[in-house]
């Protein structure tokens, strides 16, 4: 294309702070030696020095500089396992298995000896690990069952500049353990929060301590903004990839930051075709791609080295920032976008939103090129955009749905109210999760406090959104426990269909097949009920165009859901062909995610009143448009788009919700 306008860059102005270091890493060296050159070795002694004195210590390091992966072997060999296990947290599921796989092989065990994860659904650690590296939620539930968190003798609160909620409410959570451990002249629990870049006087106020800074070791980084405005970032980023490729070093690897999933998919085979048509050689160019939804095989494979003479391109959302550091990028391209989630009160619905980026993240991201050697920062946007982000990023405490934590908090006995937050919720954020847990019959509200209730205390031994542990506990009145359990495990999953590009037809011919005219659940239910049957699933995956790990995936939930209701004594029954049963037992926990359609064409959202049409993906897209419909979540881009669509009838809201009041129209 002719019309293609390529960005312009400034030729760069301002240089990261820089601290020159010796020898370049990378080459070919043994873990062990990798090990020793990072900057976090030479500190060995006194963070050792300064953990033995303090109860609590806060690291802040250059990303990339070995906390992660090197802090929890220091304290190991130091001897501070020996009576209880060194957990290590972490703000998402990937990066908690990629560093706990890497720090097996740096301890030459296997995952689940010395060191081993623990995400959602999955525990590879036995009564061997000493280091356990595990997702904030995991910590959170646990102190559920334990708020003296006694199987641990260190926990490292890492990453903690992300500010999750989970990580906020562990702040608190894990500072009041140490406390009570203190007053019953319990064994010490050492704490110690990490991050790349943190807010030291904040989290020194609230912890009561001094923060302790490690020398980073990084490489200047010249860092470029495009000359105007981009109205299209993700071809903005391709043409300067192409532009990269011409004229960098071939082993000048390229690290693009993109938003999300379906985003780095498109562009990655755009490039991938794109460097055969150029006849630049089919082997010169390797194409990865990192994001939260990735299978786990693939995440790795973007920290593999490349054939020499191959230039080594990584497409990554904001898991690439600080969570994981690859080795060999060079160039980085910058979109300025992060996906956000966020959730608005006054409509009650979560949204996912593509919001600019902060500054802060903006120069964290223009770092990771400056990790092994000198390097380049390419920005699609302009600096005086730029001078219009927000400075740093809004803690997800101020601006996420709340239902879950405290729902959390309230199975913990605490009240968030009274709560000691690093950053207290938004009182109006609270409010709207007490009426919210109401309405799913989790919480008394006329009580002050709120006070749990029985079916609260069964919906928080799920770990679950309150809404889908919601369904399960509705479930055997409507006659359709089996169904929903696979139904609740197939929607914890990431998407089951393939759509591949090339070959689309053929996928939707085989997606068809399982369509119901009902919707997206039952379709999906479809699916995962026939994967259930088949003898060769990987053959039966592959003819249908299905993701054979995300359905294991589910199947593997679906047990451990079976197993808690076993557990808390939940009758099993089949709704059998009945599926009404079903798409009316969605009604008691999606209550919230109803829209219908009004006379101009779009979807109206009962409880908050959003335009919105139904999303793309929907088996029901381009259908003919039910009246009233239940959706799984609202994306929004330049519309509102509902994904995951099920036609529901008007008459089964009073039914099903007898108490409660819509405004249908
Ligand atoms: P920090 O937590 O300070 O950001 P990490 O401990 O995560 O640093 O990483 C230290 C170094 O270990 C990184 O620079 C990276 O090169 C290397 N590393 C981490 N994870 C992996 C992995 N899965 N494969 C190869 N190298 C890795
Ligand atoms: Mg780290």
């Amino acid at each position: 294309q002719n019309s293609i306008k390529k960005p312009n860059y400034f030729p760069p102005k301002q240089q990261q702070q820089q601290h020159q270091y010796g020898k370049n890493v990378m080459k070919k060296n043994t873990i062990e030696q990798d090990r020793k050159a990072l900057p976090v070795y030479n500190c060995r002694q006194r963070i050792l020095k300064e953990v033995e004195a303090n109860d609590t210590l806060l690291i802040m390091g250059e990303t990339g500089s070995g906390k992660t992966t090197q802090i929890p072997q220091f304290l190991l060999q130091a001897g501070y396992a020996t009576n209880g296990i060194i957990g290590i947290t972490q703000p998402r599921r990937v990066a908690a298995i990629t560093i706990a796989k890497r720090v097996a092989q740096e301890l030459s065990c296997n995952v689940g000896d010395t060191v081993g994860y623990t995400v959602r659904f999955e525990d590879t650690t036995t009564e061997r690990t000493r280091i356990r590296y595990l997702t904030d939620g995991i910590l959170l539930r646990e102190a559920i069952r334990d708020r003296l968190l006694r199987r641990y003798s260190a926990i490292m609160l890492d990453e903690a500049h992300e500010r999750t909620v989970n990580a906020d409410v562990l702040f608190g959570i894990v500072k009041e353990a140490q406390q009570e451990r203190r007053k019953h002249k319990m064994a010490k629990l050492k704490l110690i929060i990490t991050s790349a870049t943190m807010d030291i006087d904040h989290f020194g106020q609230y912890f009561k301590v001094k923060g302790m800074y490690l020398e980073g070791r990084t490489h200047p980084v010249r860092v470029m903004h495009a000359k105007e405005s981009q109205d299209d970032y993700i071809h903005a980023a391709l043409v300067t990839l192409f532009d990269i490729h011409r004229h960098e070093p071939i082993n000048h690897d390229v690290l693009i930051f993109l938003t999300g999933q379906e985003e780095i998919e498109a562009l990655a085979q755009q490039i991938r075709q794109l460097a055969r048509i150029n006849n630049s050689g089919p082997s010169d160019v390797r194409v990865f791609t990192l994001y939260a939804q990735l299978a786990q095989g693939k995440q790795l494979e973007c920290f593999l080295p490349v054939p020499a003479n191959t230039r080594k391109i990584v497409l990554a959302t904001n898991i690439a920032e600080t969570s994981i550091t690859i080795p060999g990028i060079r160039c980085v391209i910058d979109c300025g976008y992060v996906k956000e989630k966020s959730f608005n009160p006054s409509t009650g619905l979560d949204t996912l939103k593509t919001v600019r980026i902060s500054q802060a993240q903006a120069w964290q991201r223009s770092g990771r090129a400056g990790r092994d050697a000198p390097g380049k920062c390419y920005r699609t946007y302009t600096k005086s955009n730029m001078e219009k982000f927000r400075s740093a990023a809004q803690p997800e405490i101020l601006r996420a749905n709340l239902t879950s934590t405290v729902l959390q908090l309230l199975a913990l006995g605490i009240d968030c109210a009274s709560f000691d937050f690093i950053d207290p919720p938004h009182p109006e954020g609270v409010q709207s999760a007490y009426k919210a847990l109401e309405q799913l019959g989790a919480v008394k509200a006329a009580a002050t406090p709120p006070a749990i209730t029985s079916t609260g205390r069964l919906m928080a031994q799920f770990p679950l959104d309150p809404r889908f542990a919601k369904l399960l506990l509705a479930a055997p009145s409507f006659g359709c426990m089996e169904e929903m359990l696979s139904l609740v495990a197939a929607l914890s999953s990431d998407n089951v269909f393939i759509g591949h590009t090339d070959k689309s037809e053929l996928a939707a011919l085989a997606h068809a097949k399982f369509q119901s005219k009902h919707g997206d659940h039952l379709t999906l239910l479809n699916v995962f009920a026939t994967f259930q049957k088949t003898d060769k699933p990987k053959v039966w995956c592959h003819d249908n165009f299905l993701n054979i790990r995300n359905l294991n995936y589910a199947r593997n939930v679906r047990n451990q859901l079976v197993e808690i209701c076993n557990r808390i004594g939940l009758a099993s029954n089949s709704c059998g062909d009945n599926l009404d049963a079903v798409k009316k037992c969605l009604l008691t926990g999606l209550f919230d995610n109803m829209a219908t359609l009004q006379k101009e064409g779009h979807y109206l959202t009962l409880s908050g009143r959003v335009k919105a049409k139904i999303h793309p993906s929907s088996v029901l897209h381009g259908k003919y448009k039910p009246q009233c419909i239940l959706f799984s979540e609202m994306v929004q881009t330049e519309h509102n788009f509902l994904r995951q669509v099920t036609e529901i009838s008007v008459e089964w809201i009073e039914e099903v919700l007898p108490n409660m009041k819509f405004n249908i129209k």
